[in-house]
C-alpha cells in the first residue's frame, strides 16, 4: 500500500485521493465517476485553473492557438507524451485565444509554450515545440520520467 496522492478531476475539479499503486487502474472520480487520469490531454479553462493546478502530480500545460501551425504540428507529440506519462504527470492544453486572461497572467509571449508546474508553482518553461524524445529529456531534467 503506497501513500495516496491528491489528484484533481479534469471533469469536475473534485480533488481525489488515490493510492499510488492504483494510478494505472483507471481510477474514477469520487464525485462525478469519470476517469481521473486520461490517456489524452484535457482542455484547461481559466475558470478551472486554480482547481487544476494543485495536487501531488506535476501539471504540464501546452499553450496553443487554432491559427498556430507549429502548435498543431506539436499536438500529436503531446498526445503521445500523455500516454507515456500516465500517472506521472498530468497534461493539459490551454487555448490561448479562448483563455486570454490566463495566458496573460502566465506571461505567454509566444506559442506553443510549455509550462511545467509542481505543487502549484511553475518550475520550468519551454518556448517552441519539441520532438517527443527531447520533450522526454526536458521532463527528466525536471525529475519526471515516463
Ligand atoms: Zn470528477
Amino acid at each position: 500500500m503506497t501513500e495516496p496522492l491528491l489528484i484533481p478531476c479534469p471533469h469536475c475539479n473534485g480533488l481525489n485521493r488515490i493510492p499510488g499503486d492504483r494510478l494505472g487502474e483507471h481510477p474514477k472520480c469520487g464525485r462525478c465517476k469519470n476517469e481521473v487520469l486520461l490517456a489524452r490531454p484535457f482542455d484547461l479553462q481559466q475558470t478551472d485553473y486554480a482547481s487544476q493546478n494543485k495536487g501531488d502530480l506535476p501539471l504540464l500545460i501546452d499553450v496553443w492557438a487554432e491559427w498556430c501551425g507549429p502548435c498543431k504540428a506539436f499536438a500529436p507529440v503531446f498526445e503521445q507524451a500523455v500516454r507515456q506519462l500516465l500517472g506521472k504527470c498530468r497534461l493539459a492544453k490551454l487555448d490561448s485565444e479562448a483563455n486570454q486572461h490566463l495566458a496573460g497572467q502566465l506571461g505567454i509571449r509566444s506559442i506553443p509554450s510549455l509550462i511545467l508546474f509542481k505543487n502549484g508553482r511553475e518550475i520550468a518553461r519551454q518556448s517552441g515545440a519539441l520532438p517527443l524524445q527531447q520533450l522526454g529529456a526536458w521532463l527528466r531534467s525536471q525529475g519526471i520520467s515516463a
